[in-house]
């Protein structure tokens, strides 16, 4: 079996770059970098660790167009999305820089003397990111792993390596010492695995399909490994008739159809009160119009194509035949092109339960409170979702009976690195984002000492 890993651009199916897979030995041999440079960076000043990410945030700013040209080549996404990736990248890192000296333990009232805790790092961390937001996941991952104290060895997507490699580039640049952050390339099954499996690992943080999630979790049980998963959703964008049905109906194609529908938090499931759903329906089909597919490289373009072949025959096994109210255009000549799809299928259709991870929304109406919350829960997933009305009671009702871990009113933009990001059910296990996910990263260790 050949060992080179062959990258295409999807918009144009033409070859970028080649390069050897990584083999099993040369994770041992990234791991064993990381567990070299643990003790000096677990060791640092607190304000010298700061220092160096802060400078890591700020040498990705200074490349923020070339790593958001490095992303649109590799993975599709159009390069306005791409700039804006590659500019949280660079505020995520700095967040975390700044998170340094503020993780801070505890002292407990007891008796006989006092008690007092620390977050200790972990030491080595794998970091295991998907191909949809290529940069902007290693980072969420790397920012807070390294804020820590621990040191990490990621491994990207395979299909979409080359922005996390730069991201490493950039980060001995800005002078975070050779070791601390290591990246590695190749198939998940054995670079990946090879993280789950070896014994110096002490964490293995995952973002990607619920079905390999449970694969790493079973993996990890062996050494009662820490683990935090970020899988898949199903979210649902409730409208009730009385939301300002224009603002719900313009925000409503964002929300599935940005990054080409290949989002783990993509409300692919609106549903819409039966008595505004004619009106509603008329008014997303027109804003969803403006959804024009195209080359990604222009800064014009709102969708760009499918990540891969793979991808796309994945995505059409749902879209294939599916009786649509609305279809969008898409170019035509090479490239992994989609439409954007609205449809109102019967509701035990598997396109209104399955995650598509593409432009295909489905549209479902419902006809009370009660009634929105039982759809909404009526799902293995629990990522993500909105709820849009007047009804500010109402609101805060529904969005504490959706068995959901990120949610917006009157909006759809939940993810903000300053505040928890994460999901219930089968959509994850853990919290990224927000002083929180320091948690993941380290050990609470407590520790009595006698006075008396
Ligand atoms: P997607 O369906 O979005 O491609 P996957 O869950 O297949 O998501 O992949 C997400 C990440 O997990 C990728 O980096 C992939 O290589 C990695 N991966 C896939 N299978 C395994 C595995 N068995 N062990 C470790 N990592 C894996």
């Amino acid at each position: 079996m050949s060992t080179l890993l062959t990258l295409r651009n999807p918009a144009t199916e033409a070859v970028i770059h080649e390069m050897p897979h990584a083999t099993v030995d040369d994770v041992d041999a990234a791991i064993a970098k990381a567990t070299a440079a643990s003790p000096a960076w677990r060791k640092m000043a607190p304000v010298d660790r700061s220092r160096l990410l802060r400078r890591f945030a700020d040498t990705v700013a200074a490349h923020a167009d070339e790593l958001a040209e490095i992303e649109t080549r590799n993975m599709g996404m159009p390069i306005g999305n791409s700039r804006w990736c590659a500019n949280m990248v660079a505020d995520v890192l700095h967040y975390f820089s700044g998170a340094v000296e503020k993780h801070t333990g505890s002292s407990i009232p007891v008796a006989g003397g006092v008690d007092i805790t620390f977050h200790e790092p972990l030491g080595v961390v794998g970091l295991i990111t998907p191909w949809n937001f290529p940069m902007l996941m290693a980072s969420w991952k790397v920012g807070p792993a390294l804020a820590a104290g621990n040191t990490a060895v990621l491994k990207p997507a395979e299909i979409t390596p080359l922005s996390s490699m730069r991201l490493a580039e950039l980060a001995l640049e800005a002078g975070i010492p050779d070791g601390v952050f290591n990246v590695v390339v190749g198939p998940g099954s054995t670079v990946g695995w090879r993280l789950v499996e070896h014994p110096d690992v002490r964490k293995v943080a995952f973002t990607g399909s619920t079905e390999v999630g449970k694969r790493l979790m079973k993996g990890c049980a062996d050494q009662v490994k820490r683990l935090t998963l970020e899988l898949g959703g199903k979210s649902a964008n409730i409208v009730f008739a009385d939301a300002d049905i224009e603002k719900a109906a313009a925000a409503a194609p964002g929300a599935v159809f940005d990054n080409s529908g290949q989002d783990c938090c993509s409300r692919s499931r609106v549903l819409v009160q039966r008595s505004v759903f004619d009106r509603f329906m008329e008014l997303f089909i027109d804003a969803s119009k403006a959804w024009t597919v195209g080359d990604p490289m222009s800064p014009d373009t709102a969708m760009g194509p499918l990540v891969t072949a793979g991808h796309l025959a994945a995505v059409r096994q749902f879209s294939d035949g599916l009786e649509t109210v609305y279809t969008g255009e898409v170019p035509t000549g090479p490239g992994y092109w989609h439409p954007v799809m609205i449809a109102t299928p019967a509701y035990d259709a598997p396109v209104c339960h399955e995650e598509i991870f593409g432009p295909v929304v489905v549209v479902i109406p419902f006809d009370d409170e009660a009634d929105a919350i039982r759809i909404c829960n009526d799902s293995i997933y629990g990522l993500s979702g909105s709820v849009w009305t007047r009804d500010g009671s109402k609101a805060l009702r529904v969005v504490r009976a959706m068995d959901s871990g990120t949610l917006s009113v009157n909006s759809n933009s939940s993810v903000r690195y300053s505040t928890p990001f994460g999901g219930f059910k089968q959509s994850g296990l853990g919290r990224e984002h927000s002083m929180q996910v320091l948690d993941h990263y380290t050990e609470l260790k407590n520790v009595f000492i006698a006075t008396d």
